[in-house]
């Protein structure tokens, strides 16, 4: 998510952080600005890419040895320019960038709007700002000590920067769970949310951990624990070629984003999934509430791998909300003179929120009076608009064209909706609900363990990668999760692959059952475990190479299969988060000893802007 850059030293600040940014433009973002501190503190920003904000700023006095820069990825607001970072504080004394999701943003906003701060964005940050203003002037303390008590105040992720017009040499950064790096050169600093900005200027580099508060005034670097204490910086020397760096040491896009799961999942459950109050939250429905409750039924529609997620959801608004759903390609919904009332509800879901298929269904279900709700990734997208609500799936930019951690994204907000709703209409239990939050929460926590698969799953990968055919079998939520695993393997190997629910075999896939025919089948230990056994007995009859991926300690299938992968124990709702990891993982090695091009597979494009 997002790109930070900060420059302090003795050199023209401007020009390097705007390179720094460009240099950062491989994460994906919609606004750009920069600060700069030279006796003035002046901020500029635009809407767009890097190249709109040189030119914005090209007539302008950037001179300054002290400055910062960011590239926004919209969480809180929509693109635009005001929306955009570095934010002001009120007095336009302090000024910050901030990559992360202020969650109790909104609780504090009220109390600070109350202190009389005035707010010209939508952002969570900008409170951030008002925040450490705020504090500074109670307490009458230096911003370091603000921003310190800042910090324990606020809720959520962060790496932010921060400048002071009053504190003219010197610059302040903190993160907790947000990337940050500290480039040390010969009397000048470098702060980045990766080492792609700072490379070519030194190649010692300090990674700031979680809770710590960096200070580099007058040419000191210090660093301190958030209680105050002095940390001895750790210097690292980086030996990392460029273009591995952007992709954070991995070969690709989509296997960077394959490992970011544990966090983006996380992170869509950020502010919303709080399980020490034992509350759900969910912005986007509170107004829609009394609607979901009383629906006579849902529409998903969407397409592609967001069209599994919506698969999923319907089993999970069915099982939890006891609510009909019925799930459709956006393209052939909008085509054939649906039954639409003012009852149903119609879920759009779409990763980059321009799907033209998604957004024309969008209008035909409005315009027969459904209430519509929209889950997208990337902020103020014209789904985002075009709804009448919704929630994002804060997933971070997702570069690779097969989608991976966007799909993870978009189920657990599925999930945190289709509990919110059950629990309202009183379909799922106070214990149920409470059962469920304890699991949610420990996903990102089995996804990591899923991930520590990708060395035995390569090894598979070795053995299939020249096959002609695959096919996919699960049952109940894992037929969605066998249709995605043989989705992503068609998108980035070309190899051809079914998926199908694993009954469905017998009534036409059977007869392509041979001693060449590898069959993923997902078989966690669930409702429907020893039936998919069966299944798995009628491939082995029948000589096909057996992929199967087990619940952990499994001991029937391990003597069946060929090969086994086993994922971590989960709660039968929640299991395609995590039985999809090792899927993605067997398609993106696949493709890989293919030679294939894994990010910009030959034929498609990320964002379906045409019908
Ligand atoms: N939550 C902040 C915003 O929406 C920061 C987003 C980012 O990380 O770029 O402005």
């Amino acid at each position: 998510m997002c790109g930070i850059v900060a420059y302090i030293g003795y050199r023209e600040a401007c020009p390097i952080i705007l390179k720094g940014l460009h240099r950062l433009e491989y994460r994906g973002y919609d606004s750009a600005g920069v600060a700069l501190l030279n006796g003035d503190l002046n901020v500029y920003k635009k809407k767009g890419k890097v190249a709109e904000l040189e030119a914005f700023i090209a007539e302008k006095d950037t001179r300054a040895q002290v400055g910062m820069g960011h590239t926004r990825w919209a969480t809180h607001g929509e693109p635009n320019d005001s929306n955009a970072h570095p934010h002001y504080s009120t007095s336009e004394r302090i000024a910050i960038i901030h990559n992360g999701i202020i969650e109790n943003y909104a609780a504090l906003k009220q109390h600070l709007q109350q202190q009389g701060h005035v707010f010209h964005s939508d952002t969570d940050t900008e409170v951030f700002v008002n925040l450490i203003e705020e504090i500074q002037k109670q307490n009458n303390c230096t911003l370091e000590e603000a921003v310190r008590l800042a910090l324990h105040e606020v809720v959520g992720a962060y790496a932010i920067v921060v400048l002071s017009r009053d504190e003219p040499n010197q610059l302040i950064a903190a993160r907790k769970g947000s990337p940050l790096v500290i480039g040390v050169g010969k009397d000048e600093y470098f702060l980045a949310s990766d080492a792609t900005p700072i490379i070519e200027y030194t190649n010692e580099v300090v990674y700031v951990n979680d809770y710590e508060i960096v200070v580099i005034k007058d040419g000191q670097l210090d660093i301190r624990s958030k209680e105050d204490v002095q940390q001895t910086p750790y210097i690292q020397k980086l030996e990392m070629a460029l273009d591995s760096i952007e992709k954070g040491g991995y070969e690709h896009f989509m296997l960077k984003e394959i490992f970011e799961q544990p966090r983006s999942i996380l992170d869509s459950m950020r502010g919303r999934l709080e399980l020490e109050a034992g509350h759900l939250n969910m912005g986007g429905i509170r107004a829609y509430e009394r609607k979901f409750v009383n629906a006579d039924r849902i529409i998903i529609v969407a397409c592609g791998t967001s069209w599994h997620a919506g698969l999923v959801a319907e089993y999970l608004l069915e099982d939890l909300a006891r609510i009909p759903v019925e799930v459709e390609y956006a393209s052939e919904f909008r085509y054939r003179n649906p039954i639409i009332t003012e009852r149903d509800i119609v879920i759009a879901i779409s990763q980059s929120g321009e799907t033209a298929d998604t957004l024309a269904a969008i209008e035909l279900a409005k315009s027969k009076g459904a209430t519509i709700f929209g889950i997208c990734n990337v902020v103020g997208s014209s789904i985002a608009r075009a709804t009448d609500a919704g929630a994002y799936t804060h997933a971070g930019p997702e570069i690779g064209v097969a989608s991976t951690k966007a799909f993870t994204a978009q189920v657990t907000v599925l999930t945190l909706l289709a509990m919110i709703v059950g629990h309202k209409r009183g379909t799922l239990s106070d214990t149920r609900l409470r059962e469920l939050m304890v699991e949610l929460s420990s996903i990102p926590a089995k996804v990591e363990k899923a991930l520590l698969l990708n060395d035995e799953i390569e090894l598979i990968a070795e053995t299939f990668k020249d096959v002609p055919n695959f096919l996919y079998l699960g049952r109940g939520y894992n037929f969605p999760v066998a249709l995605e695993g043989a989705l992503k393997l068609k998108e980035i190997s070309y190899i051809h692959a079914e998926g199908y629910p694993a009954a469905e075999m017998k009534h036409g896939p059977i007869a392509l059952i041979d001693e060449n025919m590898p069959v993923v089948v997902i078989a966690t230990k669930d409702s429907s475990y020893e039936k998919v056994v069966s299944n798995i007995q009628e491939v082995k009859a029948r000589k096909g190479r057996i992929i199967a991926v087990v619940t952990e300690g499994d001991t029937v299938i391990p003597a069946m299969a060929e090969f086994v992968i086993e994922v971590p124990l989960t709660s039968e709702v929640l299991v395609p988060l995590v039985s999809v990891v090792p899927l993605q993982l067997l398609s993106y090695h696949i493709a890989v000893l293919r030679g294939c091009n894994v990010d910009q597979p030959r034929n498609l494009a990320k964002s379906v802007t045409v019908e």
